[in-house]
């Protein structure tokens, strides 16, 4: 089991640019009770950190000087805000070199807004994220929103405000009176709304100190969405408080859009493992994409969940069914990258546009295809996998 805050010995952290004394002697890094799969090859392939750029704070903090110990060969930067750093964020320049940024760089910054959103989708209440940007490079994703596709992992620091503030909200709250679509007993907090907080358990225990604060607030549960299977997670202890949701779609459809993540059935196989471990376990069917031969293909992944996926996993599993939005400001970049991506997901034939509220334009699947789309789903689910309530479709 980690355990987060146990003492431990004094360690060197990297020659940074701070001039700050205490970096270089202070606290304590987890010990692992064995290997950890953070620290094997397979982890590395997908993050191997080589170059940090932390707020002075974040540096400073608890957390930012166990990160900055547990990559003693990284290069430290300092930056004034993990916000602006231009040479990181943005669509200049191509995959390869988004891949590399996100595949070895990191930022280390302080979250200054703790606010609790209110959703009533897949959950009740979207937590301030501990984290935000991805390892991963899904062609669809819609993390790299605001810092651009190149957008590396920014951890953030301040965890304990972060678990403080959400803890506090819960309390405020008390017992959920009457249930609803994201859980019929507990609060939900999305916990992953720009992160995957699975491969961020590579990085920090952020994600564990989660899933432990959620074991002490009875009347409230942690969920997030993962394409990232990472072992570590079994050994921490989440009494039921934490649900996982494992994304899943087609594996050629995976193969094609969900670039540097676990195979879907690899995410398929680890569901009772992590039932074991004592998570709450459901699936995100998404996003479904229409193109030819896709109600065949869901229906051949929803008859392999049947297959394999032990009774303990079916007992309590649940599904989210989300039909795929795009946009066109990504559209764009994914033409000159990855643009048989595109042939799949950008279909103006199926679309109609819709303004958010930065100004770009998303697309989605018009009403009468996506209605059409959802009901062919729920039908396959009733077939291959009865088993299978979904909690939501959209
Ligand atoms: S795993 Fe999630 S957050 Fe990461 S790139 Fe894919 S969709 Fe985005």
């Amino acid at each position: 089991m980690h355990t987060p805050e146990t003492p431990n010995s004094p360690y060197e952290a990297p020659e940074g640019l701070f001039g700050l004394e205490e970096i270089r002697t202070g606290p304590a890094v987890p010990v692992p009770a064995g290997p950890l799969f953070r620290d094997s090859q397979e982890a590395r392939r997908l993050l191997s950190v080589q170059e940090i750029h932390a707020e002075p704070g974040a540096a400073a903090s608890l957390r930012g000087r166990q990160i900055l110990a547990r990559f003693p060969d990284a290069d430290v930067l300092p930056v004034d805000s993990h916000w602006r750093i231009p040479q990181l964020h943005g669509n200049k320049g191509n995959a390869e070199r988004w891949v590399r940024i996100k595949s070895t760089v990191l930022v280390l910054g302080e979250r200054k807004t703790l606010t609790v959103r209110t959703n009533g989708r897949s959950a009740d209440w979207i937590a301030p994220g501990a984290a935000n940007g991805c390892a991963m490079a899904c062609a669809y994703c819609y993390v790299p929103r605001r810092k651009g596709y190149a957008n590396p992992i920014t951890v953030f620091t301040n965890i304990e405000r972060i678990i403080a503030r959400l803890t506090r909200h819960a309390t405020d709250l008390g017992p959920k009176t009457a249930p609803n679509q994201c859980d019929p007993l507990a609060w939900v907090y999305d916990i992953g709304e720009n992160n995957d907080c699975s491969v961020d358990a590579l990085i920090s225990e952020n994600t564990a100190d989660l899933v432990h604060a959620f074991t002490r607030l009875p009347t409230a549960k942690a969920s997030f969405a993962t394409k990232f299977v990472n072992p570590d997670l079994l050994l921490l202890e989440p009494r039921g408080r934490t649900r996982i949701r494992f994304s899943l779609m087609p594996p050629d459809d995976s193969r094609l859009l969900d670039i540097r993540t676990s195979p879907v059935e690899q995410r398929i196989a680890a569901a009772g493992d992590f039932v074991e471990a004592g998570y709450e376990v459901h699936f995100n069917l998404s996003p479904v994409v229409i193109r030819p031969g896709w109600e065949h293909d869901w229906g051949r992944l929803l008859q392999q969940m049947d297959d394999v996926l032990p009774r303990a996993v079916k007992d309590q599993a649940a599904a989210e069914v989300i039909m795929l939005t795009h946009n066109r400001d990504l559209h764009e970049v994914n033409m000159a990258w990855h643009p048989r991506a595109e042939d799949a997901i950008w279909r103006p034939e199926l679309q109609q546009r819709k303004r958010s509220e930065n100004g770009s334009w998303n697309v989605r699947y018009r009403d009468g295809t996506k209605a059409a789309a959802v009901e062919t789903v729920r039908r396959l689910v009733r077939t291959h996998a009865p088993w299978l309530p979904i909690r939501y479709a959209f």
